[in-house]
């Protein structure tokens, strides 16, 4: 399953990207984060990007919130 290329609301292009020259083929329910606004996302069965919704994001497992705060607090750090 590729990336379907979603515009997020901060007007980014997410395009899942390819980590350190890595070719990223997402299944569904794995999510991403978006580089510029830090908002959440979870890929959907045809690639398709979606926003998590603030109940979705409670429900995340402790790993995954912890994985979260820290790229929210590299990206915030870059901004500044
Ligand atoms: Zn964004």
């Amino acid at each position: 399953m590729g990336c379907k290329p979603t515009l997020c609301h901060c007007g980014k292009l997410l395009d899942g990207g390819n980590p350190q020259g890595r070719v990223v083929r997402p299944r569904a329910g794995e999510l991403t984060v978006c580089v510029r606004c830090a908002t959440v996302f979870v890929f959907l069965d045809g690639g398709e990007l979606e926003p998590l919704t603030a109940a979705q994001l409670e429900e995340l497992p402790g790993n995954a919130i912890r994985a979260i705060r820290e790229l929210r607090r590299v990206i915030e750090a870059r901004r500044s």
